[in-house]
């Protein structure tokens, strides 16, 4: 049993408004829970993801439990600090996918 790596997700992008998370590829323009703007959106820790899936097996990714889940993890590990990577990308996000 490894502890990591238990997801393939390219990248999980959260919106840090609301905790609405997108598997891989780049963020949505706008949050579709909250319609914050896409620099919203940060990427979040593979290992805290799994964290929510353990706690919460049977309910959907963007479920509002799930949601509450991950805004308070964002707050208890400052994923914000860590992760600018969406305002990084802004300029392919709006033209073509730098990852084709
Ligand atoms: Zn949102």
């Amino acid at each position: 049993m490894t502890e990591s790596n238990t997801y393939m997700y390219a990248l999980l992008w959260t919106c840090s408004v609301c905790g609405y998370m997108k598997e891989g590829g780049q963020p949505k323009m706008e949050c579709p829970t909250c319609a914050s703007y896409k620099t919203s959106f940060v990427s979040f820790p593979q290992h805290l993801e799994k964290e929510i899936r353990e706690v919460f097996p049977d309910i959907p990714p963007n479920h509002k439990d799930a949601r509450a889940k991950r805004m308070a993890l964002i707050a208890e590990h400052d994923v914000k600090k860590k992760s600018t990577l969406a305002g990084r990308i802004l300029p392919a996000a709006s033209g073509n996918a730098m990852d084709n």
